[in-house]
């Protein structure tokens, strides 16, 4: 090549190449730099020729500039350097290249520098840099749990609050898999079918969306959480992000909201009942009342001219009603001795058979037209206060007798299991529906349709059953709707 090919070659390389280029005298001053230089900071040849090159580097980096050009020139060597210049609106331009320079026998002839453009690339690498701090900041100090798993489930990331929250260590999870960390028995196949859904359709039943669930605390409670998973494809595999925050305080508050407004309702319905128990009572006690004193006016009439005898028949019902007046003013009685905790027993040992006889005899009496047949009795002795077992006795039989209006028979069974007696009196009545069977015991309960066609105040069973609980024992029903009830209760023997 010949020497002026050599110099066209060289020129064209000068003034086309994309790097910035200078040539400094032995001072720093600027001989030469290349239309790259100059556009990139935005100068014309005249603006800078004979300028000392600091003027254009950014001050900052003035110092560490003057040290690397001093080092090459002094060994004659190349010294790389990552620097930056400002362009002529003061804006910022990083470059990266060499210093070296040009000698004649030793002698400094021009120094020179050619560096790239680096700024996008650096600016590009600090967004990156930020992002990632602010991703590991987030991941790191953030208000939830987060936990990244890949397709096979194995736990990759867990961070610091993924910790606190489930109580184990990002080290004892990584690698591990999530159904057998933090996921509850119940939900493992569904989670296992929904990630099998997910890879097989690319639909998830859980993706993107958020949703309340348990999760299992390493120390083996289940607890609440807001879950909401992401996905993401990273080097053709799925990756999926959990992002879970423990609602746990939240659902307890609404727990107990939930509970104090079901009791706040039971309060109502319970003050309810009460206002209908007192129109019940006030309208139940009146009627006895009304007659005694019905009769007493008649026999009181009668008295003056008739023959005393006739005056019998008036007033044994003066005498049975107010002995009915009795028995409800009693029953009341009860329910407040019951209320204030003032319900006491006074407890016989005695031979139950014996008893039952005597207390079904009396029951004929009043129960008539209806026949009551003790099928069996058993032979046991039984610690009880006879006058509260003879008060559950008498009040399941005449509800027997009156929820079988023109039916003809009551019957009574008392058997014998290990170490209990049962009693049980069936009839052949209305019957009770299935799902009242329990609320029957509760008090002033009276089943609906009942109220209307039977007189009663629903505290009956009630008392029953507080004796029998009373005396260790159990108190239920069964029926049929339509075909009539069983009543049985047990009590201990004495061995
Ligand atoms: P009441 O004074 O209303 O009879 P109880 O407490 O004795 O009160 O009984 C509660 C409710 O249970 C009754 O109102 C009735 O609806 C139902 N009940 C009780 N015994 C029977 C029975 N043998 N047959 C049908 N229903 C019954």
């Amino acid at each position: 090549m010949s020497a002026r090919s050599f110099d066209n070659h060289f020129k064209d390389l000068f003034e086309n190449t994309s790097d910035l280029i200078h040539f400094l005298d032995c001072d720093g001053n600027i001989q030469l730099v290349n239309p790259t230089w100059l556009q990139t900071l935005g100068y014309l040849f005249q603006e800078v020729s004979g300028k000392n090159i600091c003027e254009f580097i950014h001050p900052p980096c003035i110092e560490e500039y003057i040290e690397v050009r001093r080092k090459a020139l002094k060994n004659q060597e190349i010294v790389e350097l990552v620097t930056t210049l400002l362009n002529k609106d003061g804006n910022e331009v990083i470059v990266e290249g060499q210093i070296g320079g040009a000698y004649d026998s030793g002698n400094l002839l021009h120094s020179r520098g050619v560096f790239r453009n680096i700024t996008f690339r650096k600016l590009a690498e600090k967004k990156i840099e930020e992002s990632e701090k602010r991703l590991s900041a987030f991941f790191n100090n953030g208000p939830d749990a987060v936990i990244v798993i890949n397709e096979l489930q194995e736990i990759l990331e867990w961070n610091p609050k993924a910790e606190t929250i489930f109580g184990f260590s990002a080290v004892e999870v990584t690698g591990k898999l999530l159904s057998e960390t933090i996921i509850p028995d119940q939900y493992r196949q569904a989670h296992i079918r929904g990630m099998n859904q997910f890879l097989q359709t690319g639909e998830g039943p859980v993706l993107n969306k958020t949703i309340e669930i348990t999760a299992l605390h390493k120390k083996g409670h289940e607890f609440y959480v807001n879950l909401s998973i992401s996905h993401v494809r990273v080097k053709g595999e799925w990756l999926f992000i959990a992002f879970l925050s423990d609602i746990s305080e939240r659902k307890k508050t609404e727990e107990m909201l939930i509970r104090k407004e079901a009791e706040l309702l039971q309060a109502k319905i319970l003050e309810e009942k009460k206002n209908e128990f007192i129109s019940i009572a006030s309208h139940e006690l009146k009627t006895p009342l009304t007659t005694i004193k019905a009769y007493a006016q008649l026999v009181l009439s009668i008295s003056q001219d008739e023959n005393p005898h006739q005056l019998n028949p008036y007033l044994q019902k003066i005498d049975g009603y107010a002995d009915k007046l009795n028995y409800l003013l009693n029953e009341l009685l009860d329910v407040s001795r019951i209320h204030a905790g003032k319900f006491l027993l006074s407890p016989k040992e005695i031979e139950f058979n014996s008893f039952l006889t005597e207390v079904i005899d009396s029951m004929q009496h009043i129960t008539s037209p209806h026949k009551i047949i003790l099928e069996r009795n058993e032979h046991a002795k039984v610690l009880i206060d006879p006058l509260r077992i003879e008060q559950v006795i008498t009040n399941i039989i005449s509800n027997a007798a009156k929820y079988s209006p023109g039916k003809k028979e009551i019957i009574v069974n008392s058997s014998s299991n290990d170490n209990k007696i049962i009693v049980s009196v069936k009839d052949f009545g209305i019957g009770i529906l299935t799902e009242k069977l329990t609320e029957i015991f509760n008090r002033f309960y009276r089943v609906d349709d009942v109220s209307k066609n039977f007189s009663g105040f629903g505290i009956g069973l009630f008392i029953a059953s507080e004796i029998i609980k009373q005396h260790n024992g159990h108190i239920w029903a069964e029926s049929k709707s339509g075909e009539g009830s069983t009543f049985y209760f047990s009590l201990e023997k004495v061995m």
